[in-house]
């Protein structure tokens, strides 16, 4: 595709559109909005920085745009792990962080309206001081947008409860690839008037449309929780134990997270803190919801006993919010220890039936060392979402980790598919990961979502470079 240059004329019209103070093509600003958290994916630099406030101005941009055949990149708050962020071809980054306004919250109804650019704690935080939860919760709630969450279809630590972030949308106002705002879904649970639209935006990876508004679904908050700290005798009794458990103990605990001994040791070494059993080879981080206190305790005991029959070696509950918290702080941790102390890594996000998932974290154990580099592995194992993380040896070249690290991505790829799983649970193919779309799909299967892109964007100026 070839695309146009953003001279003069069009500054001055995107200054017309949004105002000076929010077009920015200073070196600072198009560096910094070159890249996201993706380590393996290069940045590029945009050529302008757009932050629109409006609906119509994000409109006029795309209007634009299409008349001058400018690339455009929506960006929520830059936290994508699979650099869907990234402006491949330059052009204009258009930044939604300004839209950042919570525009209704009607309890009556179940819902909260807000604009693309709120960071998504904010919404949880004002859901739970007016007893509901909004039930998406991505590790990176405190810094990530929920516009960006939208367009990841984001999932974090409650998905084996509560869903993907699919779950909780239930309307979005949209501008299209061509210029046009659109309104899909309602403040109903029931809707079935032609396509689910709202379904097809979600997990767009901003490549279908810009989500401007959006109207999430809250549900009760559950009165009484209890965190469990579980370390394991060995790797493989720990995951073992997640699909025997979840099969007989008659209910969904909310989250069951898994980090393996170097996964521990890294969330210590950012926090300086240790949690107890750090020489265990695994942890599991289970977390169970009631609405009353008998029937909580009744729950992690039963919890408790099952694991301890399946190779726990203790059971530690927090029950109070500030040992809950502790234990939360220290698995979020985990990614940002490797970002901050391995930055030349690589975060994989393969997802697979949850029977399959022992498989998974022994089989990357075996690629990462046939291959001579490191792994660690940590996730979401209730759900089957593993972050298998390899990691660059320190005194290893740069080519001979880049070789070998597409060696084990192949491998781990092909395992994954044989095992009925996906290249991406929660992080996006992006850039990252789209030449190896083919190992998962048929060239018949990805036309057929190319054809769609291309019907809705005639002149491929959303977000291009991603997904195919
Ligand atoms: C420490 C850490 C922990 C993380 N934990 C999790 C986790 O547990 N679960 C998880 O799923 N992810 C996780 N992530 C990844 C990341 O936070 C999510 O993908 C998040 O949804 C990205 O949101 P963002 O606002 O930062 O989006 P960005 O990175 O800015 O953008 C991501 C994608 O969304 C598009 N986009 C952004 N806003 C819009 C919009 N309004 N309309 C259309 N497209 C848009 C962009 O074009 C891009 O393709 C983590 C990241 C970090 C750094």
């Amino acid at each position: 595709m070839k695309y146009s240059k953003v001279i003069e004329e069009i500054i001055q019209k995107l200054i017309e559109i949004v105002g000076e103070e929010n077009v920015k093509t200073e070196k600072d600003y198009l560096e910094k909005y070159s890249k996201d958290e993706t380590s393996e994916v290069k940045p590029h630099l945009p050529e302008v920085v757009v932050f629109a406030t409006k609906t119509e101005q994000v409109a006029k941009i795309i209007k634009l745009a299409n008349e001058k055949l400018i690339p455009v990149t929506p960006r929520g708050a830059g936290t994508g792990l699979s650099g869907g962020a990234v402006p491949v071809y330059g052009g204009i980054v258009l930044s939604l962080e300004k839209m950042n306004q919570i525009l209704e919250f009607n309890p009556e109804d179940l819902a909260v309206v807000v604009q693309p650019g709120v960071i998504t704690g904010e919404i949880q935080k004002l859901a739970e001081e007016h007893g509901l939860y909004y039930a998406g919760d991505p590790a990176s709630s405190e810094s990530s947008s929920i516009g960006g969450n939208i367009a990841e279809n984001a999932g974090g630590t409650r998905v084996i409860k509560y869903g993907p972030t699919s779950f909780h949308v239930l309307a979005l106002e949209v501008v299209t690839p061509t210029g046009e705002i659109v309104r899909y879904g309602g403040k109903m649970l029931k809707n079935v008037m032609g396509y689910d639209m709202v379904r097809l935006m979600v997990g767009s990876e901003g490549t279908l449309g810009i989500v401007t508004k959006i109207t999430l679904r809250l549900v009760p908050k559950p009165k009484y929780l209890s965190t469990l700290l579980v370390p394991f005798d060995s790797l493989e009794n720990s995951i073992n134990s997640v699909p025997k458990v979840l099969s007989t103990l008659g209910f969904l605990p909310s989250s069951i997270e898994f980090m393996d001994k170097e996964s521990v040791k890294m969330a210590s070494k950012f926090l300086n803190e240790e949690i107890p059993n750090m020489e265990s080879p695994a942890h599991l981080i289970v977390e169970i919801e009631a609405q009353d206190k008998d029937s909580l305790a009744k729950s992690y005991m039963k919890l408790g006993d099952e694991m301890m029959k399946n190779g726990a070696v203790e059971v530690y509950i927090a029950d109070n919010r500030h040992h809950r918290e502790k234990i939360w702080k220290f698995r979020k941790a985990i990614a940002e220890g490797i970002i901050a102390f391995r930055p030349t890594h690589c975060m994989e996000d393969v997802s697979v039936p949850i029977s399959k998932m022992p498989q998974i974290v022994l089989e990357a154990e075996k690629i990462a060392r046939n291959n001579g580099i490191e792994v660690l592995s940590f996730g979401h194992v209730g759900d089957g979402n593993m972050h298998v993380t390899f990691l660059k040896p320190p005194e290893m070249s740069s080519d001979s980790w880049k070789e070998r690290l597409e060696n084990s991505l192949v491998e781990l790829y092909k395992l994954t598919a044989k095992l009925g799983g996906s290249i991406t649970g929660e992080h996006g193919v992006g850039v990252k990961r789209r030449r190896f779309l083919k190992i998962f799909m048929t060239e018949e299967e990805i036309e057929f979502m190319r054809k769609i892109k291309k019907a809705l964007d005639p002149n491929m100026i959303l977000n291009p470079g991603k997904i195919f």
